[in-house]
């Protein structure tokens, strides 16, 4: 998912926060959600199943005018994709709350089920059985006359991976989880601040971004300005090294590296790793161009588009459903016979998952006439599940799990296959295995009980 939170009563701060959302749509295509206020107003909500430009049109923005606003992209981790999982949540000071408030979150709960069953133990209702409404209810019900208090009392109860934006009808208030797995970084918009998942809604905006949200730490949009508390630390920091790789857009900087160059330096160090002879480096296009530039760059390869993609398919694997995912690769990608006809080609690409992005590829290329298809990876093999908020699905469905870079190659009928090591990952983001997650990589969960959490459709 993606949010987006701002205070600016000078600003059109709903337009802003539509544009901001533009900007985060790749985080989340299934629904998107606004919730903006007037100082001492009340809290409107729009939220709908669909695209930020599908959502929301002209008289609705004009609707959603004030001072702050709040704003959410929806990507399913849980494959249900209905309205009431829409974000932001609303939650009336009338339903046995405390405060009225919108609250949006990027992440998944392991603590989901036991928060869920204390707070209907307390007569607390809700509509959903998404965690924002959870954590929403939490902050809503809590006693603290400040949101910042309620807040910095809360967010040491919420296991797992969550950025989150929260708004009353004065303050925008903004947490991270201690170990900070999911982005959040702070821009500037004049003497104004806002908060988003990632610095390219900065500037699409004209917004300049200062600094990432720390682990663990709220930080309060308000008339006063912006301040910050440390709430949680000394917790293992674990940013998820997924977002560096493929999720995020290559225009956002995390942890101060360009995602472009980051990934341009996976290309080039995969090419150091496991070099092909070949005539030509394609990319598997959007994901797989930096890396591919990286890869050719380094080995002195000629590089071509070989696949064009159309550019109105959205990203096939945020459908849910496999049967979707397999139509929608046809759809998505065509091969030029004329580029890679009678070449050894190497095909670079940012992550398998399932496999059914690359064996079709594979095939399309042959059928154009490629000589080889030497698959490269700028990722290790995904072999376990992300329980922090990315669809990575089970590991029965991972092609790699319990296979061999060679049965993968054998299974995708690629000439050859090879993965960017994660020791590879690390020097191109130039960041440490201990703070980061690399858990659909390596199995090792950074967080205690995540494996042993139970599921949301405990519920
Ligand atoms: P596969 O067909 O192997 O399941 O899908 C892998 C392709 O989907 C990769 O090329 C990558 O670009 C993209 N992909 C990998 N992981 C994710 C993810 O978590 N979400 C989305 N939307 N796409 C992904
Ligand atoms: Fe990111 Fe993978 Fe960790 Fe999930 S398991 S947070 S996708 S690195
Ligand atoms: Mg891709």
């Amino acid at each position: 998912c993606g949010v987006f939170g701002i205070y600016a009563p000078e600003h059109d701060v709903s337009r802003l926060t539509y544009f901001a959302l533009y900007a985060l749509q790749h985080r989340g295509q299934e629904s998107a959600g606004i919730a903006a206020a007037d100082r001492g107003g009340y809290i409107i909500t729009q939220r709908s199943l669909g695209l930020v430009n599908q959502v929301f049109k002209e008289h609705d923005l004009r609707a959603l005018a004030g001072d702050l606003a709040i704003g959410h992209v929806r990507y399913s981790t849980t494959g249900s994709n209905e309205w009431e999982n829409s974000q932001p949540v609303h939650r009336s000071a009338g339903s046995g709350g405390n405060r009225e408030l919108a609250l949006a979150h990027n992440g998944n709960l392991i603590n989901a089920v036991e928060l869920h069953a204390e707070l209907r133990a307390r007569g607390v209702q809700f509509s959903s059985t998404s965690d924002s409404e959870i954590i929403a209810a939490m902050i809503s019900t809590h006693p603290a006359e400040r949101i910042e208090d309620a807040v910095a009392d809360v967010l040491p109860r919420l296991k797992g991976a969550f950025s989150t934006v929260v708004m009353t009808k004065d303050k925008v208030v903004a947490f991270r989880d201690g170990a900070g797995l999911r982005p959040l970084s702070l821009g500037r918009l004049g003497d104004r601040f806002c908060v988003a998942s990632e610095t390219c809604a900065f500037d699409i905006i004209g917004a300049t971004a200062m600094r990432d949200v720390a682990p663990g730490e709220v930080v309060t949009l308000s008339e006063r300005g912006l301040s910050a508390r440390q709430v949680v630390s000394g917790e293992r920091e674990a940013f998820c090294v997924f977002e560096y790789i493929y999720f995020a857009r290559p225009d956002s900087r995390m942890n101060g590296q360009l995602l472009q160059a980051a990934r341009g330096r996976m290309g080039e160090i995969l090419a150091r790793e496991a070099p092909a002879e070949a005539d030509l480096v394609i990319a598997v296009p959007d994901s797989g161009n930096p890396a591919a530039r990286g890869f050719a760059r380094a080995l002195g390869l000629p590089q071509d588009d070989g696949l064009i993609k159309n550019r109105y398919v959205a990203r096939t694997f945020i459908q849910p459903g496999q049967e979707l995912r397999k139509h929608g690769l046809r759809l998505k990608f065509n091969p030029l016979p004329e580029i890679v006809g009678g070449k050894r080609l190497v095909v670079v690409d940012d992550s398998i998952v399932r496999g059914n992005t690359t064996r079709q590829i594979v095939q399309m290329l042959r059928d154009a006439g490629a000589l080889e298809v030497h698959m490269r990876i700028s990722a290790p093999p995904i072999k376990h599940p992300c329980h922090y908020g990315i669809d990575m699905s089970s590991r029965e469905e991972m092609i790699a799990h319990g296979r061999t870079p060679a049965e993968v190659a054998a299974e995708l009928g690629a000439d050859s296959l090879a993965y960017l090591s994660l020791a590879g990952v690390y020097e191109a983001v130039r960041g440490e295995r201990t703070t980061h997650c690399d858990a659909c990589f390596s199995g090792e969960y950074p967080l205690a009980g995540t494996e042993d959490a139970q599921h949301k459709d405990a519920f």
